[in-house]
């Protein structure tokens, strides 16, 4: 993971991210997503979002120790990896101390990733990401410009 310097990431996948956001969203309700695919060569391909069972709030979302390592199973089976977390906030879109905390993916490189508005946001909005990289055991907040370079959207 800490060595990937570009990820492709289908439109398609952002659309259906965000889709799931809004619906919990429309009851005020916080949610999360996994993005997972492969790894070749410092270049990370999205193949899927998968979502993990988990109980929702207005504030945070909750995922099992059961579900995290039934997430890791079907990675395992699948031979893919995890690149990104991603979870909504109801406004502005940060990583709150329990989110720090929270986190389901713990491979030094991985992405967490805050969607504000409950995900009412273009599929193209990268700048309204909030992107957190796990560096050095700390959730490390990303700029924009290397957000950008990261995460390329393909069709
Ligand atoms: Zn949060």
């Amino acid at each position: 993971m800490i060595l990937i310097k570009k990820i492709n990431l289908p439109s398609s996948i952002i659309e259906e991210t965000l889709q799931f956001f809004v619906d919990y969203g429309q009851y005020n309700l916080e949610a999360c997503a996994i993005w997972v695919g492969e790894e070749l060569q410092n270049i990370f391909e999205v193949k899927e979002v998968w979502f993990p069972e988990q109980k929702n709030t207005m504030i945070t979302y909750y995922i099992s120790d059961i579900d995290v390592h039934n997430i890791n199973v079907k990675l395992n089976k699948k031979k893919y990896s995890a690149i990104a977390q991603l979870h909504t906030h109801p406004g502005n879109a940060y990583h709150s101390s329990i989110d720090d905390k929270h986190t389901i993916l713990n491979l030094p490189g991985s992405f967490s990733i805050v969607i504000p508005d409950y995900g009412n946001i273009p599929i193209n909005a990268i700048d309204e990401w909030v992107v957190y990289r796990l560096l050095n055991g700390e959730w490390t907040l990303q700029k924009k410009n290397m957000v950008r370079k990261l995460f390329q959207i393909i069709k």
